[in-house]
């Protein structure tokens, strides 16, 4: 028997339909690539996405079309978020940090049909733009007085585009599984693949980073998404603020520590999201400039992830900022929420040192995703937060394959997508990520977390940034080799170093050896890039082996 309800499909443009119904006044603060800042509200945001649909109608796009984005935060980025998706097309957000050949394979790959762009990227687009066999039309993002003279073929103005257009659209009644927006990873190894999202995938993941032991996102938030929305859809939070009415800050391409921290002052943000090398260029700011965030922000929540947090970046914005950390885990392939680290009633009450030993790891799966531990054989391991395995995953928001199947099926038997990473999760749930599974440690049949050592290490206060990498050993197969940036102006030795980690991590866990480096490769989504330091140390030996 089935039940009596009505059905609805769940749409992307059912939340910009909700936001202008239920929050039109709300505003969203852009700083532009022009300079200033823009505010403006979901009111303005309907409006401007009703007429890109009719910008895009008119360009000849028609539902499941590609349209692609090289942006960095900000409203008229928004405005394509619904307008694109909303008319049933498909928004592809760019990574603009990607190397240049690989952003003409995914855009040739993904046969992007229009591409807006920001006027940082116009060089860039001058020299993609004749290898860029199906884009027929290239849109500035800008208005008529920032239109430069250039090669472009045809270059049309956004604001221009969207000012002949009337601002009454009929959003379409579409099947919900239908695709809404694509995301390329990042392709540390391989080729790219796109992760293509459906509308119905969006509006659940939406509804679960809403839920308090997830990301909490609410009306009462001022949220900077310092995660740029051509990074797995900023996290979900252009469309959770759609649902929930959070005021959102969008800090456009000025990321560093100064510029980052004047927004959250200067707008009052009470959450902020993003990867830990962002915050990491904050908090050098607050000490270089002697700054009191404590006083001056009202800053009350941070959610991390993308990478580990390391504890002192959870005791800094605790100690110096009076906020909390969320660390939460999650990949393109996932939406990108999985699991949201909010400490339990008990936990809370727990001395110091032990919370924060709950606080590193990546937290409890959201409802609607699953997650489970395997062996090299498959074998199911127990949730008992000791028996580390290849973490598997499965829910509604989660890819049953790539984009073009690309790669082949992604998915085993049973429906369970292998994430790559080798966690614990223990019996509360707190699922804890010990290394990708190709960068663990092989050490005499037994695994090392490389994260564990670089995060104890990160620790030290003159220490900058850590990477720990697995080098061949004559006796134990591997070993690890610990990279050392030093903060600006200090020096450090390898036996300090060493001592330190001494009482922190196994004993036979300490690095073989010790280098200072002056920086280590990132990939363009700000992860230490492991595979180019293998290549880098490749003919490396330790000192005694
Ligand atoms: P994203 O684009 O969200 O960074 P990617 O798909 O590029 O996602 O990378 C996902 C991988 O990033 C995960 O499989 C995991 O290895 C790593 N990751 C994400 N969040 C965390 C975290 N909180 N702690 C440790 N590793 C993380």
């Amino acid at each position: 028997m089935f039940g009596l309800m009505q059905e609805h499909p769940l749409l992307v443009s059912s939340l910009i339909e909700h936001a202008v119904a239920s929050h039109p006044g709300v505003e969203i603060v852009s700083r532009t690539v022009e300079g200033p800042v823009h505010r403006c509200t979901w009111r303005d945001i309907h409006r401007r996405a009703k007429q890109a649909a009719n910008a895009l109608t008119a360009l000849g796009v028609k539902p499941g079309d590609r349209v692609a984005t090289l942006a960095w935060n900000g409203y008229r980025h928004m405005e394509l978020y619904f307008g694109v998706s909303g008319m049933g097309a498909v928004l592809h957000t760019v990574n603009p940090r990607l190397f240049p050949e690989q952003l003409e394979y995914i855009i040739n790959h993904a046969e992007d049909g229009v591409l807006f762009f920001d006027p940082s990227f116009i060089a860039l687009v001058e020299k993609l733009a004749p290898k860029l066999g199906s884009v027929r039309a290239f849109v500035l993002m800008a208005d008529r007085a920032h239109m430069p003279e250039t090669t472009i073929p045809g270059l049309l103005c956004y604001e221009e585009l969207l000012a002949a257009q009337y601002d009454e659209f009929t959003w379409p009644d579409i099947d919900e599984r239908s695709a809404a927006s694509l995301c390329y990873t990042s392709g540390t190894t391989g080729k790219p693949k796109g992760v293509l999202y459906s509308h119905r995938s969006t509006v659940l993941h939406a509804f679960g980073a809403c839920t308090v032991d997830s990301l909490a996102v609410s009306r009462k938030e001022t949220a900077l998404l310092v995660v740029p929305m051509f990074h797995v859809n900023a996290w979900s939070m252009p469309y959770a603020a759609a649902m929930s009415g959070a005021r959102l800050v969008l800090p456009g391409p000025a990321l560093d520590g100064a510029s980052v921290y004047s927004l959250l002052r200067d707008e009052q943000v009470t959450l902020a999201l993003g990867v830990p090398t962002v915050w990491l260029m904050l908090l050098q700011h607050v000490s270089a400039a002697g700054l009191k965030p404590y006083a001056e922000l009202a800053l009350h929540r941070v959610v991390i992830g993308g990478a580990a947090v390391p504890r002192a970046m959870i005791e800094a914005f605790e100690d110096d900022f009076g906020a909390i950390v969320v660390h939460a885990w999650g990949m393109t392939e996932t939406s990108p929420v999985g699991t949201v680290n909010n400490l339990l009633p008990t936990q809370r009450a727990l001395p110091p040192e032990q919370r924060l030993d709950v606080q590193t790891t990546q937290g409890r799966a959201v409802f609607g995703v699953r997650l489970k531990l395997t062996d090299g054989e498959g074998r199911t391991l127990p949730h008992d937060g000791q028996a580390a395995g290849h973490l598997k995953i499965r829910g509604p928001w989660v890819a049953s394959a790539y984009y073009r199947d690309e790669g082949g099926p992604i998915l085993d038997d049973e429906g369970w997508f292998d994430t790559g990473d080798v966690a614990t999760i223990d019996s509360d749930g707190y699922m804890h990520i010990t290394d990708r599974s190709k960068d663990v440690i092989k050490s005499g049949g037994e695994w090392i977390s490389s994260i564990a050592i670089e995060n104890a290490a990160m620790g030290h206060p003159l220490v900058a940034e850590a990477a720990v990498i697995g080098i061949a050993h004559p006796k134990w197969q591997e070993r690890p080799l610990l990279l050392v940036v030093v903060k600006p102006g200090q020096t450090l030795e390898r036996e300090v170093v060493l001592n330190y980690l001494k009482d922190r991590i196994a004993k036979w866990w300490l690095p073989d050896d010790v280098l200072f480096v002056h920086d280590l490769p990132h990939t363009a989504t700000g992860k230490l890039l492991k595979a180019k330091l293998r290549e880098q140390f490749r003919d490396y030996r330790f000192p005694d082996a």
